[in-house]
């Protein structure tokens, strides 16, 4: 057969893409609440390619790692970025994913350390379209700084976080001396005054005579209206801050493509607050589709419709509240960090004798004492083993394994075994690695928790939309890790260097 003569132009690069991340958001939030949805969601669920099993393919399924993937495509063992915090053997301190000493906060509080992607060990799409057009705008947003830092990458025009203390939005001096002015002008507004005793009501409360979720009076309820970043107004204030970006940079109107990645972060301490069943979960999920709504809207009319490509995710889920699941008769146990590193730490001494045995750290997590190893002449491997046992002796445990098994690659071939290995980094990763049988849950009652390779962690929302996309339902199986070898082909620019993932080459226009 003759090829056709004239195939069918490619379809132009986008001006403007955003890549929206939602701070916990499982899979089954676009199902369960679709018939509350009427905005942004809406649009990309009737107008974008939905793959309806994607997943992380790591197992440390926590925010830091689930944003340092999505726009590399790489997984914790080549990223680097193996939890939030972890013990940095090199300093002796705990450091976060993008706690950097050497900087200073930029708009907030003077003189305070700031953050900056140095731990990030890899490229970004953002990085990928600076190096291959210095024109191209790269901006990052969300109220966390590791939520705006990670997936904006190393070479972005800045990255925006919320600092609690000052309630101004910052950034550090590794990306700039000065907020600009746009940014300045939203801080100037004071926004959050307004929210402080504003009680949260349903979305569709026709008036405020009912029950409220919560009423926002500061640091009485630690975790849940106690701050605004627990509040649907925090979700507000990142899209308010996302559109003065969008104008205040002119983005989608140079040259090039540019890139503002946004993260939702007050779904996530809603959702540790309460778990996954509690109508608050419900009530900003809505909130969200809406804000994603306006987002998008404001995107639309500053770079034009056809120019916007949108790519929707979650860097994790969520477990079910075990009393909740205990009622409806499924799994579902609390357990106790401290009893774990109790156990562990009792039979350190009873093999090997008294010492400082452990460092700080979390229960998948735990890292050895080395100069007590050292003082002691012992093998750490044999160390290992001890607090493994010791780890694998107690209640609701699936699996522990030891720095030794992953780095000699001796794991169970399975798809827990693989994960682990994913997520081990021989430098920074921790000497045990506990992890807990499904739906256990090494959190205090009532709320609930994320961070493991269980389906409620693992399965979460992947949207496309845009002209380059071919709209409709995607069923088969695909990771995260694919966003970002997809938006390289999409771009034409080069696939992020730590990139695992594949092109999504069936959604392609
Ligand atoms: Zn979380």
């Amino acid at each position: 057969m003759e090829p056709a003569l004239s195939a069918a132009p490619p379809a132009r690069k986008p001006k403007l893409v955003i890549a929206i991340i939602v701070d916990q958001f499982r899979y089954d939030y676009l199902l369960r609440f679709r018939d509350g949805y009427n905005a942004g969601l809406a649009r990309l669920l009737d107008n974008g390619a939905v793959f309806t099993d994607a997943h992380y393919p790591h197992a440390h399924l926590v925010t830091a790692v689930g944003h340092s993937t999505y726009m590399s495509g790489a997984p914790p063992s080549i990223s680097g970025i193996v939890a939030n915090e972890w013990w940095d053997r090199e300093t002796n301190q705990s450091v976060t994913s993008v706690s950097d000493p050497q900087t200073k906060s930029v708009g907030g509080i003077p003189g305070i350390a700031g953050s900056s992607p140095k731990r990030l060990l890899v490229s970004t799409i953002g990085d990928e379209l600076k190096m291959a057009d210095p024109a191209a705008h790269v901006i990052g947003i969300s109220i966390k700084d590791r939520a705006s830092i990670l997936p904006s990458g190393h070479m972005a025009d800045a990255a925006y976080w919320y600092d609690n203390d000052s309630n101004n939005w910052v950034t550090s001096d590794y990306y700039r001396a000065q907020l600009p002015e746009w940014a300045a002008a939203v801080n100037a507004k004071k926004t959050y005054r307004q929210f402080l005793g504003k009680s949260w009501f349903p979305f569709d409360a026709k008036d405020e005579s009912g029950q409220p979720f919560c009423t926002m009076v500061a640091g009485t309820e630690a975790r849940f209206c106690g701050n605004i970043e627990a509040t649907p107004w925090g979700n507000e204030m990142i899209e308010a801050f996302a559109e003065a970006a969008l104008a205040g940079e002119d983005l989608g109107r140079h040259r090039g493509t540019d890139l503002l990645t946004v993260s939702f972060s007050s779904n996530d301490y809603v959702g540790h607050a309460v778990g996954p069943d509690d109508p608050a979960v419900r009530d900003i999920s809505i909130r969200t589709d809406r804000l994603i709504g306006k987002l998008l809207a404001a995107a639309e009319q500053r770079a034009g419709q056809e120019n916007v490509l949108v790519v929707l995710s979650a860097d994790h889920g969520v477990a079910p509240s075990p009393e909740v699941n205990k009622a409806r008769k499924m799994p579902g146990e609390r357990l106790s960090d401290f009893a774990l590193t109790g156990a562990i730490n009792d039979s350190l001494i009873r093999k090997f004798g008294p010492g400082k045995w452990l460092m700080p750290g979390q229960p998948a997590m735990i890292y050895l004492n080395l100069e007590t190893i050292a003082q002691k002449k012992l093998d750490r491997s044999e160390v290992e083993r001890v607090a493994a046992d010791a780890a694998r002796a107690q209640p609701h445990i699936a699996r522990v394994y030891t720095r030794h098994d992953l780095a000699a690659g001796a794991v169970q071939q399975d798809a827990i075994g693989r994960a682990m290995m994913l997520g081990f980094n021989p430098e920074r990763s921790a000497d045990i690695f506990v992890l807990q049988e499904p739906y256990a849950l090494f959190e205090a009652a009532p709320g609930s928790s994320h961070g493991t390779p269980y389906d409620y962690d693992t399965h979460v929302p992947l949207i496309f939309m845009g002209a380059q996309i071919k709209a409709g339902t995607y069923s088969q199986h695909v990771w995260v890790n694919d966003v970002a070898p997809t938006l390289a082909q999409i771009l034409g620019v080069e696939t992020p260097s730590g990139s695992i993932g594949r092109v999504l080459a069936e959604i392609l226009q």
